[in-house]
């Protein structure tokens, strides 16, 4: 029995689409349940493609609304870093089972996690039905003392992962930063990463300062630094990237990295620049977009914070044409980066989609992508499916108000609520 839609809208057509086996077996004007077929009807909603965060702290969830409105190093290492040291595996469990909840709602199918006891976050990501790539930070504090028990707690959580997470929750590295990784663990990582086939997340120039301080210690800025330890690849994902300049995007898309910029997150931490998207495209780096942390954000809603890309691109260039609505789409769909595996929505492809809402105020009248990007938020999702099984269904979701109250006991616990 597979998941079939009856009646939904694709590019102004009614159209049917059946499921099979995680990955849809057919779409088009014809196709038809079968008979043990689990139906959806679609009459009154839109197909689109799920959306993929490229880069968030999904455990994160339980500091929603704890120490707002700080300087970045002040909110960091005064108020969330001490906490952090606390939370157990149940902690970052429920909080990304939250933060599940909220993607869910809100038409992300597939994101890009970095948090600590990455382990419980896949654990939650399998249980919550949706995919993520998911990997504990590495933090020596550029140190090589501490080198070597990092990347052994590394190596670890990697297994931790697998044996948690198995097939929709991958296991990935997540070095934590030019400024609190060694040239070592640097190394270590690029090595382990290619030898065994797993994907690296890193913040990379968020702030001037981390430039300024690069430059002064190794005499070069963070992007060459990271190629100079091996760590600019097709299978890298940089957060962040506000303070990159020409000669580093050239580098970077001649190593084949993605960006993953986070407009939103980088505006409430007020980091004073804006990531040079434009630029970034000229030279074809891959780009993908990040709500960031649900501290430092607070939303995880990426249809908002595509809004947010597109107008602050625009903003900066003077040019109101200078980004496009189904640019902006495809950004937030994963479709701009090979890395981060948006599909079409065709035969052939994962079962990975949503049925939007057709008929509600904030998509009539117009096209579907710009009323998606500029007039509606997340809340226009009534149906998400991930490999083929629905984990909302008419603005549902299973089992949320459990996760809700679990995730509020644990911030309460944490003293963060
Ligand atoms: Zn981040």
């Amino acid at each position: 029995m597979g998941l079939a839609i009856r009646d939904a809208t694709l590019d102004g057509a009614t159209v049917g689409l059946r499921c099979e086996d995680g990955m849809i077996a057919a779409l088009g004007p014809d196709v038809e349940p079968g008979p043990d077929d689990d139906v959806i009807d679609g009459a009154g909603l839109a197909l689109a493609p799920g959306l993929v965060n490229a880069h968030t702290h999904a455990g994160m969830t339980l500091f929603r609304g704890y120490a707002d409105d700080l300087p970045l190093m002040e909110w960091l290492e005064e108020n969330i870093w001490p906490v952090e040291k606390r939370m157990s595996d149940d902690d970052v469990y429920w909080g990304t089972r939250l933060a599940c909840v909220e993607m869910i709602r809100s038409g992300t199918t597939s994101f890009w996690d970095m948090y600590w006891h990455a382990h419980a976050a896949a654990r939650a990501v399998e249980d919550a039905g949706v995919r993520a790539v998911t990997a504990a930070p590495l933090i020596d504090d550029d140190d090589e003392e501490k080198s070597e028990r990092a990347c052994s707690d590394a190596a670890r959580s990697l297994d931790e992962i697998a044996e948690h997470g198995a097939e929709r929750a991958r296991p990935g590295f997540a070095p934590h930063a030019p400024y609190t990784v060694s040239e070592r663990s640097l190394r270590w990582v690029a090595e382990t990463a290619v030898e065994r086939g797993i994907p690296v997340q890193i913040h990379l120039s968020e702030t001037e300062g981390e430039v300024e301080a690069c430059v002064a210690k190794h005499g070069m800025r963070p992007a060459a630094w990271l190629d100079h330890c091996g760590m600019l690849g097709p299978g890298t994902i940089l957060a962040h990237g506000v303070w990159l300049d020409e000669a580093e995007l050239e580098l970077i898309a001649e190593r084949g990295a993605t960006v993953a910029t986070n407009p939103v997150a980088n505006m409430k931490l007020a980091v004073g620049g804006v990531f040079p998207y434009l630029a970034a495209r000229e030279r074809g780096v891959a780009v993908g977009l990040g709500t960031d942390g649900p501290g430092s954000n607070n939303s995880l809603d990426l249809l908002s914070d595509a809004k947010a890309f597109a107008l602050i691109q625009k903003h900066v260039a003077g040019d109101p044409a200078a980004v496009t609505a189904e640019e902006t789409f495809d950004i937030a769909a994963g479709r701009r980066s090979e890395l981060l595996g948006g599909t079409a929505l065709a035969a052939g492809a994962p079962a990975d989609f949503l049925l939007v809402r057709a008929g509600a105020p904030e998509l009539a009248p117009g096209e579907l992508i710009p009323n998606l990007v500029y007039a509606a938020s997340g809340s226009i999702v009534d149906t998400t499916v991930v490999a083929g099984r629905a984990l909302m269904r008419s603005g549902v979701v299973e089992g949320a108000d459990e996760v809700v109250a679990r995730a509020r006991e644990r911030a309460q616990g944490l003293g963060l609520a």
